[in-house]
This record gives C-alpha cells, structure tokens and sequence, in this order.
C-alpha cells in the first residue's frame, strides 16, 4: 500500500496568522489519521517578498504548534532548475508564449476596450483576462525582442492547452469548493484565461511549481483553504500537459476575521506569534480556529 503524503506549503511573505494555522493543523493531523506523511514546503519564488526572517518564523510558528516535519524542507528557491525543466517542455510543445506587456499597457489595452461600457472578461478572483495582443504576435518579432535582451513572461495559451488535452478531466474534492462543490469536479482552466507560468523576474510561477513540486514530492493529498479552489483548474491542466499524477485535493474553510474578511498577512492582530506574546498556548489556537487541541 502506498503511504499517503500531505503537505503544507507556505510562502515566507509574511507572519503567519490563523488561517495557516488552522491550514497546518488539519493537514498534519488528516495525515495522522491515516499513518501519512507530513511534508513542509516553503514557496519562496518570490524573492523580493520572501525572507530568511519570515521563514524562520513559520519554523518557529509551526514547532510552537506541536507540528512536526520532515527534513530536508523544500524550499522552491532552491529548485529553479526543476520548474526551467517543465517550462521548457511547455515551451517546445507550444503551449505557452513570451509575454512582453507591461502592467500598465494591460491596464489601458482593457480600459480601452471598456470605454464604451462593455466589460471585459473576468477570472474567477474577478482580475480582467489579459488580452490576446502577445499571444498573436508573429514568430519573427517574438525572436526578435527576446534577442534583443526584453524581459518577457511566459503565459500558457490555455486555447492551444485545451486543444491538446482534447477531452475532459477533473478532479476527486474531498472539501468543498465556495458554492459547495464537491466530488469529481470538471475543470475549466479556460476561465482564468491565459495564466503567468513564468515571471519577467523568476523562470516559475505560483502555478507551474505548485504542480512540479507536488510530483516530485510523491504528494497524494493537497489539503488547502478554499480560495484556492478555482485554481485548481489550472493545476489540473498542467498536470495533463506535464504528464503528472493527479492528487486527491480537499479545499477546506477560511477563517475569517471579525469583520468577515479573508486573513491576510498585514493585519497583525491574527498573527500566530502576536498572539503567542500576548500569552495564547498553543491549545488556544486550536480552539480559536474550531479545532480540538492537541496540547
Ligand atoms: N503557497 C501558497 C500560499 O501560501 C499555498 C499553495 C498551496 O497550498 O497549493 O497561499
């Protein structure tokens, strides 16, 4: 029988605070309770954001909770290589594209289209789909630029992806996505439109390391809070191209805070260790965030 490997994945851009707590919590006892693995992984790809300080604190934050990991962690930084692997794979099939444009040529590209108060198309966090312009650029200029030295992401063609699938895939939810989803889902990457896979500035994306990442570290189980959810879509069609196996997924609630927002790193007051400091045991976590302590 293969042994069940779950793992959480945090990246060090800020303090963590109760909703990766209660994230950390049910994925190591959800791998208890069925003799699996726990694995930590650290998302650092994002290297203006991330630091050595903050990812000492997640070690510390998570030691504090009782939680116990595997060595070595993974940590993404050191794995370019791996992620520059499956890109160029991408890249030889055709199914992703250099991007040249900037922020703000995307900004007015849309604001253009919307003059007339049409509006343009929607991903599932509500962010405007980025137009077509650099995926209908010719070969010739496309050589061109990059020769040139111009900083160019690199996007999926989700149009060209799907084609290439040819045929429906989902995946096992063992949680619930926001409207309640559950069991086999249909994915439909398409809504998010032609996704980043590559950066200006790092040769990876949250997306395409998520998904190498979860290969190579034989994970079965991806237990992660419910935004994530519709992102899931793109995971699964990555996993297709790329030839990966397909993870059970269970997206599980967000802890929200007292005004019923999302958690989000800059708001200090849920943070793990100010609440530490301020006096909370670990078992004061658990309890904070609907879960039986554990010490
Ligand atoms: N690194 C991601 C985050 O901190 C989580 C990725 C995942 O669990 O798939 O939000």
């Amino acid at each position: 029988m293969t042994v069940p490997v779950f793992r959480f994945a945090p990246s060090p851009n800020g303090a963590l605070h109760l909703g990766h707590a209660y994230s950390a919590l049910r994925n190591y006892s959800m791998a208890s309770a069925v003799g699996g693995r726990f694995l930590l992984r650290i998302e650092d790809i994002d290297t203006t954001r991330c630091t050595p300080e903050l990812e000492a604190a997640i070690y510390r934050d998570l030691s504090w909770l009782g939680i116990e990991w595997e060595e070595p962690v993974r940590r993404q930084s050191e794995h370019l290589a791996d992620y520059t692997e499956a890109l160029e794979r991408l890249i030889e099939a055709e199914l992703v594209y250099p991007s040249f444009m900037s922020r703000g040529e995307v900004r007015a590209y849309i604001a253009d289209r919307e003059a007339d108060g049409t509006t343009w198309p929607r991903d599932p966090e509500g962010a405007p789909l980025f137009p077509p312009v650099d995926r209908s650029r010719s070969e010739s200029e496309r050589r061109r630029r990059m020769e040139e030295g111009e900083p160019c992401a690199w996007r999926l063609d989700v149009e060209a992806a799907l084609a290439y699938v040819a045929r429906p895939f989902f995946w096992e939810e063992g949680g619930n996505g926001p409207e309640g989803e559950t069991g086999p889902i249909a994915a439909k990457p398409g809504l998010w439109g032609d996704v980043v896979i590559a950066r200006k500035e790092v040769p990876t994306s949250y997306h395409l390391s998520v998904v190498v990442d979860d290969a190579l570290q034989g994970i079965t189980h991806v237990v992660r809070g419910r935004d994530l959810f519709h992102a899931t879509a793109v995971h699964r069609l990555l996993q297709e191209l790329l030839g990966l196996p397909v993870p059970h997924y269970h997206h599980h609630a967000l802890i929200l805070g007292e005004d019923g927002r999302k958690l989000s790193k800059s708001r200090g007051d849920t943070g793990i260790a100010a609440l530490r400091d301020a006096g909370a045991a670990p078992g004061d976590i658990a309890r904070m965030v609907g879960l039986q302590a554990t010490a």
